[in-house]
């Protein structure tokens, strides 16, 4: 394909523009946005979504989770379209970049593609995926997960959030209020994804790069560890009588802890902790712990596991202990032949560019076991996010939706 330069195409002021305007919907006093999933104000923010996609003559459509695509249609429009965006839901304490920064880059990527003047083959898709960040209702990648049939529609649907509000009637609300938007199937087949997003971490801050090329997502393991022993009294109870819980966790996180010291590049946390009763005077009868590992390679994390499990075993003493696994993703490598080419789209637009991995979970996991996927990481300033500080640069916000296009062109110009 002629790999034309976007360089000239995108228009700078109109994507930043478009940044500031998405992020008054649902705006914190403090400049931050607070905009829920499936909350009116991201239902405001959705419909500004349709009405710069039909200026620029988009075809919306949606699903049965409200996930917005944003279709410009291809010579050939039976073939699978290529799919590119993110999210606009956030954090309460969220920022203006993360999950608007990929939605807003597709979109004008698109708009530099039709500026360009040649129809690509294949149909180009801007997505907005419905709760991604899960906090209204947890977990969170509802709308990439039901697309691609890792959850049923039923399971998330019946979601509630801290009011009682199921996603499924939020999901109606949403719907209700579309205008001529056409609800598709699930599943459709996918010919490629690419998520463009901020990074949120520090690394091509630290490097002086502006733009990183995923090369995949860190996994994560999650467990919940209940350690039972049995309420006794500070001062009467023998020390070879006790069955303290408390002593018991200790010694398991210590020895986990100990266990986590080698590669140092292993993310161990135990952020929860309770005891039962909580009272000074009495020998502890339970503790509730958390532990949160992640690592980009599998078998670390995996050997990680098992030590877990032994020390679980090996310490409690004259305790019980219950270990649940609550969650488990894999570590994941995106798409080799997506890589290069975002790579080569990154050189070509003459944008210094580095491989980098992505700490954190995003839609593209979901997409990747469907289809091609990659993901484009930008700069933001201090690795912050979530947090109303969060701020991407203007040039590498263009940086990033310039070769965002340029890949988006190549992906819907193969056969
Ligand atoms: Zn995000």
């Amino acid at each position: 394909m002629p790999a034309t330069s976007f360089a000239n195409l995108i228009d700078g002021d109109r994507l930043w523009a478009r940044h500031m305007a998405l992020a008054k919907f649902g705006a914190r006093e403090d400049d931050g946005v607070d905009r829920p999933a499936l909350s009116s104000v991201e239902s405001e923010a959705r419909a500004q979504l349709v009405s710069w996609a039909r200026e620029i003559g988009l075809v919306p459509f949606t699903d049965g989770i409200a996930n917005l695509f944003l279709r410009y249609e291809g010579r050939n429009p039976s073939l699978p379209p290529v799919l590119a965006g993110s999210h606009i839901d956030s954090q309460p304490t969220g920022g203006k970049f993360d999950g608007a920064f990929g939605v807003l880059a597709a979109l004008e990527a698109v708009q530099a593609i039709i500026a360009r003047g040649e129809q690509p083959l294949r149909s180009i898709e801007v997505v907005a995926w419905t709760n991604e960040e899960g906090s209204r209702f947890a977990p969170g990648m509802s709308g990439s997960e039901v697309f691609t049939g890792r959850k049923t529609l039923d399971e998330v649907l019946a979601i509630r959030d801290q009011a009682g509000v199921s996603l499924g009637a939020a999901v109606s609300e949403v719907l209700s209020r579309d205008v001529d938007i056409p609800v598709r199937g699930f599943g459709f087949p996918v010919a490629a994804f690419v998520e463009p997003h901020i990074e949120q971490g520090p690394l091509l801050e630290a490097a002086g790069i502006p733009f990183g090329v995923v090369t995949g997502i860190q996994g994560t393991r999650r467990y919940r560890v209940r350690v039972s022993g049995e309420a006794a009294h500070a001062g009467t109870a023998l020390r070879a009588e006790r069955r303290d819980a408390l002593m018991a966790a200790v010694r398991m996180i210590a020895e986990i802890d100990r266990a986590a010291i080698s590669p140092d590049d292993i993310k161990l946390t135990v952020g929860l902790f309770q005891v039962t009763p909580n009272a000074p005077s009495v020998v502890p009868a339970e503790v509730l712990f958390s532990i949160d590992l992640r690592h980009p390679d599998n078998s670390i994390v995996d050997e990680m596991d098992r030590k877990i499990r032994h020390f679980v075993e090996a310490e409690h003493g004259p305790c019980t202990v219950e270990i649940k696994q609550i969650a488990h993703a894999p570590s994941l490598a995106f798409s080799t032949e997506i890589r290069s080419l975002i790579a080569a789209a990154a050189s070509a637009e003459k944008i210094p560019s580095m491989e980098i991995y992505s700490a954190a979970g995003h839609d593209a996991r979901q997409l990747h076991y469907v289809c091609p996927t990659g993901m484009i990481f930008i700069p933001c300033r201090g690795g912050i996010s979530h947090n109303p500080a969060e701020w991407a640069e203007p040039e590498h916000i263009v940086a990033g939706t310039k070769v965002l296009a340029h890949v988006v062109w190549q992906l819907a110009s193969r056969p």
